[in-house]
């Protein structure tokens, strides 16, 4: 049997795959068996390259094995590959904390006490919103206000997959069949839908004049909701709920997960709306795709109202906490967003990018929204959902061209490395345009 065929095999009896539908995946012919990857590239184990229009999932931000990242893994893994953080401190972890506070929005420039100054460490996107719900919670119960209890969260939001960044999210498909488990939160609309971010805007600063004392925080996914379908929404929204949240006193999370580390075409989304949160998420890119790794940064206010004592203390930490390897690689990739200067080649290929979706949506049939921000473009094909079958087609379209273009749904989107080179975005937009194409026009 060929390797491919043995993997498939194995594959087929025993993985369980993520988001998959049980029973297309073992009867779909076309299986992608990657053997190796680099840049934007995938290749299987036949040879044949796929270039990877989301960056796996939107972690490999600077490209699959970026050299300088295997260097900084492998140097670290020849030292200190793991010690606790728990009374062990250690290089990497303490320069990316001062480091991520020096890129953090409003770093030297923010009143003191605003400023995010301490870095809490975790394991991936998930577990860095779990960090930022329980340091809120816990600051209100020992700060004074112990009915804070409740999170404000938006519709159509992704927070992640344990059962506390699932009660925050606001996607029906994901909430539904685990709603009995979930925590109550307020939710209010989306403020991406069409001339929905003023309805959003009342809707929290009437939840926060009405029911204030039990708010706890606001949490959103600053200028853009990934995983719902990659909708964008007006910076002034998150400017308001800034002012609204410091009105009431209450904490602001950005949850940076998708956003941060220069996919919106500045550090953060909130920098690019001049907003500095009390408290904000980083995952994904921050480790470039090599392991999992997550950093909760939080003000210097948050951190004193733990001070006290043994039973002030946050009582939480994974096994993982801090990981050396994680936090080496953390550092080299701030190293290379800065001397690969990724931040204004992102600001320079997005009006590309706006300008070939839009194009799409002008000149095929059946196409709504296009829309765009940094290093990201999407349009929806009408048929609107997470289940919606048409994104799949595009998908099949797509490999068959050699391009892995996992949709949203009906929503087609690409999420590439930031530092993608102009012939490869050239034909990566080419080929999404030609497989929205094919689907549409063989609609009946
Ligand atoms: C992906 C994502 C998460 C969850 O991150 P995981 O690493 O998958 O746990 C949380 N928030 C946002 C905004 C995300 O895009």
């Amino acid at each position: 049997m060929s390797l491919r065929g043995e993997v498939i095999d194995l594959d087929k009896r025993f993985v369980w795959h993520p988001y998959t539908d049980l029973d297309r995946w073992e009867g779909e012919e076309a299986r992608l068996v990657a053997a190796s990857c680099g840049g934007a590239w995938i290749t299987d184990v036949d040879g044949r390259r796929y270039l990877d229009a989301n960056g796996s999932w939107w972690v490999s931000s600077l490209g699959h094995r970026h050299p300088r990242l295997i260097e900084a893994l492998t140097r670290q893994a020849g030292s200190l590959p793991h010690v606790a953080l728990a009374g062990i401190t250690h290089e990497p972890a303490a320069r990316l904390a001062a480091e991520l506070a020096q890129v953090a929005p409003g770093a030297g420039t923010a009143p003191s006490g605003e400023q995010l100054t301490r870095t809490f460490f975790s394991d991936d996107g998930s577990t860095s919103v779990e960090v930022a719900l329980k340091l809120c919670a816990q600051y209100w119960a020992q700060n004074g206000r112990p009915q804070r209890t409740r999170f404000i969260t938006l519709s159509g939001a992704f927070h992640g997959e344990t059962i506390g960044s699932t009660s925050v999210g606001g996607v029906a498909e994901f909430r539904e069949v685990f709603a009995p488990l979930l925590f109550e939160v307020v939710t209010v609309p989306s403020p991406a839908e069409e001339n929905g971010w003023e309805r959003a805007i009342s809707a929290i600063e009437d939840a926060l004049r009405t029911r204030g004392d039990q708010i706890a925080g606001v949490i959103v996914e600053p200028l853009l909701q990934g995983a719902s379908g990659m909708q964008v929404y007006e910076e002034a929204f998150l400017r308001r709920v800034r002012e609204a949240t410091r009105a009431a006193d209450t904490f602001l999370i950005a949850d940076e997960v998708f956003t941060g580390l220069g996919r919106t075409g500045a550090m953060t989304a909130c920098e690019r709306a001049g907003v500095v949160p009390d408290v904000l998420c980083l995952a994904k890119a921050l480790s470039g795709g090599l392991l999992p790794f997550a950093a909760t940064l939080a003000t210097t206010r948050i951190y004193e109202g733990f001070r006290g004592g043994r039973e002030r203390a946050f009582n939480y930490g994974h096994s993982y906490c801090g990981n050396p390897l994680g936090a080496a690689v953390g550092r080299e990739v701030l190293a290379v967003l800065r001397d690969e200067d990724v931040i204004a080649r992102v600001q320079a290929r997005a009006p590309k990018i706006e300008a070939a979706f839009r194009e799409m949506a002008e000149t095929l049939p059946g196409l709504e929204r296009p829309r765009a921000l940094g290093m990201m473009g999407a349009v929806d094909l009408g048929d609107r959902g997470y289940l919606a079958a048409s994104g799949w087609k595009v998908y099949e379209a797509a490999l068959r061209r050699g391009v892995v273009l996992r949709p949203l749904g009906s929503t087609v989107y690409i999420a590439p490395m930031l530092t993608l080179p102009d012939a490869e975005l050239d034909l990566l937009l080419g080929v999404v345009r030609e497989s929205i194409a094919e689907v549409v026009a063989a609609r009946p």
